[in-house]
């Protein structure tokens, strides 16, 4: 830097200092400019013609444009020829140049810091984002779970009293109370069926459904999910078939899941197709084996995967609602279908059931031609992540044991009911019982289990206190158990006969939860066994009684 001093003072070694101290600014990585009191740049370094894009000589002479102070860095951005913008940290000190005061000023490119810090903040933030959401989803579910156990063990007595009023308990009824007695049936049964879909969904999501993991038949589960929608596709004049996919053989189409979820998916993709395929129209439910799955569909592992494809003629779904269907209470925009009576949670269920058992639903579809629907599951002898004994649900999964054994109860209603009058027929405790009908030989029985069901999912709620729930939830069992004595004894039965058809029952009710609550605690099992046995007791006494009291007033008219 010759004739010129960024220190004050000449000394006789200053030529020496001068030059070693320009190669260093001339080195260093930091842009250096130094500017005169006017704010005209008197000098500036390799690194700062760099930062400017702009040779020494352009930069000397011309105004320095930024304010400068003493003190605290300050960030200044620079924008580049071709739009990049540059971040530079300034720093600034007083110096001496060509013997008057001027300023020093230091730049470095912090542009690549600044990034990193921004980046990293908006990774925080999305996590931040992210675990709230996820938190707010399981309150919500949580709250779903518990709120539908509210709702409910109501539903069910709204139910059961209106099955009670329609007996004529309370006084016989006008032909227009009775039509009005349907409806209220009628709605509360819809809104039952409605709260059991929105349990479900919230069990799934937080977690807490007990699922029982074990390779099955798609041919048994074809064969039982068809046998449940038939009868509505022929009512409304579909085709309908059911078979093995070519090729395959039937035997040997094994999945790994839980068998009642799996039917309980198929009918629920089978309802579908019914409900949106007009008269004269078809559906088919193909199952078999494939090692080359759908692509959009999301599952972990090669191998072999079982599948039941559910292909129908009907309206078809318009291709941008498609991957909206799958989401809880989305039915395609009215308008474009028929009403729909349905609440948009049937696939959102289904599909998470898929997933929690490795497997997934996938669909293809063209408005107006109709749709094919798809359930996959790991294959029963393919080494997928699905085998080796783990089990979805999570480990709390059988902690709610009495609530579950009360939801198989409910499902299986009408099962129960079947075996129960096949064995009543069967065994004939009384003469004649095999030529009754199925309505007087299960007379009441669909709503004293509905209730039975109700009151073991609302003692998992008693917290202890289930004397107070069992005395509450018993008027029910009463006065149904009441109406069944004086039927059975119109019937002519003996209290023989009341006694064995209520043994009959507890073994069904037993054997039910026992070929399908191994997924559940089996201290849970065996409470929900003994509840189950004690009021069945009380309703066996309370039956036999009125039988008694009837059959005392008939034989003193
Ligand atoms: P829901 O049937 O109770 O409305 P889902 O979740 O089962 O609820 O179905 C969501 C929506 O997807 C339906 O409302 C309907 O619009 C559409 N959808 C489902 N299956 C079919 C099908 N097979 N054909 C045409 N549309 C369908």
């Amino acid at each position: 830097m010759p004739g010129r001093e960024v220190t004050e003072g000449a000394r006789p070694e200053q030529g020496r200092e001068e030059g070693l101290l320009r190669s260093i600014i001339e080195q260093m990585a930091d842009g250096i400019i130094i500017v005169g009191k006017d704010g005209i740049i008197r000098f500036a370094n390799p690194a700062a013609e760099q930062l400017f894009t702009r040779r020494a000589d352009e930069l000397v002479g011309t105004d320095f444009g930024f304010p400068i102070a003493n003190g605290q860095p300050a960030e200044i951005h620079l924008v580049r020829p071709h739009g990049e913008l540059v971040t530079a940290e300034l720093r600034v000190a007083d110096a001496v140049w060509d013997g008057a005061p001027a300023r020093l000023i230091s730049l470095r490119d912090i542009t690549d810091r600044r990034r990193a810090e921004e980046r990293a903040r908006q990774v925080e933030q999305e996590r931040a984002a992210r675990a709230e959401a996820e938190a707010a989803n399981r309150a919500k579910s949580e709250f779903l779970a518990t709120m539908s156990h509210e709702l409910r063990t109501p539903l069910n007595a709204v139910i059961g009293y209106a099955q009670l009023l329609d007996l004529g308990i309370g006084g016989p009824l006008t032909h227009e109370q009775r039509m009005q007695l349907q409806r209220i049936s009628a709605s509360s049964r819809h809104l039952l069926g409605l709260v059991n879909e929105v349990l479900d969904l919230a069990k799934v999501d937080a977690g807490q459904l007990a699922l029982h993991v074990a390779p099955g038949s798609a041919a048994a589960v074809a064969d039982g999910a068809a046998a449940l929608v038939e009868p509505s596709a022929e009512a409304r004049g579909i085709r309908f078939a059911v078979r093995c996919a070519d090729g395959d053989d039937e035997q040997q189409v094994r999945y790994v899941g839980d068998e009642d979820r799996v039917r309980q998916i198929v009918v629920n993709l089978l309802t579908n197709a019914v409900k949106f395929t007009d008269a004269g129209g078809s559906v088919s439910l193909v199952y078999g084996r494939s090692t080359r799955p759908d692509p959009s569909a999301r599952l972990r592992g090669a191998g072999a995967w079982s599948y039941f494809a559910v292909t129908d003629s009907g309206i078809g779904i318009p291709a941008d609602q498609l991957s909206r269907i799958f989401e809880p209470f989305v039915q395609v925009t009215p308008g474009l279908t028929r009403p729909n009576d349905g609440s948009g949670l049937g696939l959102a269920i289904s599909r998470r059931l898929a997933r929690l058992m490795h497997g997934d639903i996938t669909v293809v579809s063209r408005f107006g031609e109709g749709s094919s629907f798809t359930l996959w599951l790991p294959a029963a002898d393919a080494a997928h992540p699905a085998e080796g004994g783990e089990r979805p649900g999570g480990a709390g999964a059988t902690n709610r044991g009495l609530a579950d054994i009360g939801e198989l109860l409910m499902r299986n209603i009408q099962p129960l009911l079947d075996a129960f009058v096949a064995r009543v027929r069967g065994e004939a405790p009384v003469a004649g019982a095999a030529a009754l009908r199925f309505s007087q030989l299960a007379d009441h029985l669909a709503s004293y289990l509905a209730d039975l069901a109700g009151l073991l999912i609302a003692l998992e709620d008693a917290d202890g206190r289930p004397t107070s729930v069992l005395a509450g939830a018993t008027e029910i069992h009463r006065v149904v158990a009441g109406r069944h004595g004086a039927q059975r004894a119109r019937l002519g039965w003996t209290v023989g006969a009341i006694r064995r058809e209520y043994e009959i029952l507890r073994e069904e009710i037993e054997a039910l939860v026992r070929r399908h609550g191994s997924a559940i605690a089996p201290a849970a099992v065996d409470e929900a066994l003994s509840v189950t046995r004690v009021l069945l007791q009380q309703a066996q006494e309370t039956s036999t009684r009125a039988l008694t009291r009837a059959r005392g007033t008939e034989d003193t008219p």
